[in-house]
């Protein structure tokens, strides 16, 4: 496969970059992971804003425009003979030397990998998954807002370890004053007497474009989602709950904490969502 690697196509075998690249030594950049259904790339001007943002909070120039990335992005999936698509755009502070100071990095890097995406198990959107809550908490008092997706991703790994350990498939995050705000990548929704509800942003998650796209498609279905903040219990008492990612798409959660949600599978409104989800990914897209 061709991967894009500082400014051209290069063979997957030979893209490869260097030991001093700040990205590999502190995690210092930004990416985003975006999907191609069918050719079309799913909602990839809210996936190149994204990465913008989180670049000018971080103080990281991108030396592409954002149209520049858009059809470089497109151009990857194009040139790997994709129709169903994972994509990984990453843009590194570079090479420098080995202090953290990124001004000793001259120029931004950027990659773009395009694969065949790997569907989960069939199995885990029939049953539904088992989450735990992570002791791990995910804070907006941190220096580094969860509003940014840098390359630091120790946290969410630190959280689905704590996942795996536990036997489960996810973990639910709390921030420091113990409100729920995400999984370990994905947004998080539950369902009360037909209403969704989705933790606001601003408590400490990243403002997920699966959870946007719910957001969008939810009054078409006769849904009211309300941005409001919830803490475990009303996710133990919840008549159903799910989960939203680029990779995931929408995720039917089945048990917390050995609280089994509602009947114990995958609920009536968790499926309308799911259905309505996979008709506009198909419907809107850029190729
Ligand atoms: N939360 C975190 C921490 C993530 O890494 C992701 C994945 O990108 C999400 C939520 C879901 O966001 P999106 O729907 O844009 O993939």
């Amino acid at each position: 496969s061709q991967v894009f690697l500082d400014g051209e196509f290069v063979s997957s075998d030979a893209a490869s970059v260097s030991v001093f690249d700040h990205g590999l030594l502190y995690g210092d950049g930004v990416f985003e992971g975006i999907r191609a259904y069918d050719g079309n790339v799913f909602r990839l001007g809210p996936h190149i804003d994204r990465l913008f943002r989180s670049a000018k909070s971080i103080l990281l120039e991108i030396p592409y425009t954002p149209e520049e990335l858009t059809e470089l992005v497109c151009e990857t999936v194009r040139r790997n003979h994709l129709s169903s698509a994972y994509i990984r755009l990453v843009v590194t502070r570079g090479s420098g030397d080995l202090g953290l100071n990124p001004y000793n990095c001259p120029k931004a890097r950027v990659f773009i990998i395009a694969e065949q995406l790997s569907m989960f198990p069939k199995a885990l959107y029939e049953q539904g998954i088992r989450a735990i809550t992570a002791a791990t908490r995910r804070t907006r008092g941190d220096v580094l807002n969860p509003k940014i997706k840098s390359l630091n991703y120790l946290n969410n790994i630190l959280i689905k370890m704590e996942a795996m350990h536990a036997g489960a498939n996810e973990a639910i995050v709390l921030n420091h004053e113990g409100y729920v705000v995400e999984g370990s990548g994905e947004n998080i929704f539950l369902v009360r007497d037909g209403v969704l509800f989705t933790p606001p942003a601003y408590l400490g998650a990243l403002e997920g474009i699966t959870r946007q796209a719910v957001i969008d498609l939810a009054p078409a279905l006769g849904l009211e989602v309300r941005q409001e903040p919830f803490t475990q219990h009303d996710v133990y008492v919840a008549d159903e709950v799910f989960l939203t990612g680029t990779a995931a798409e929408i995720v039917p959660v089945v048990e917390v904490d050995r609280r089994v949600i509602g009947q114990g599978v995958p609920g009536p409104v968790t499926k309308r969502v799911h259905a309505a989800f996979q008709d506009i990914v198909r419907a809107d897209g850029v190729r």
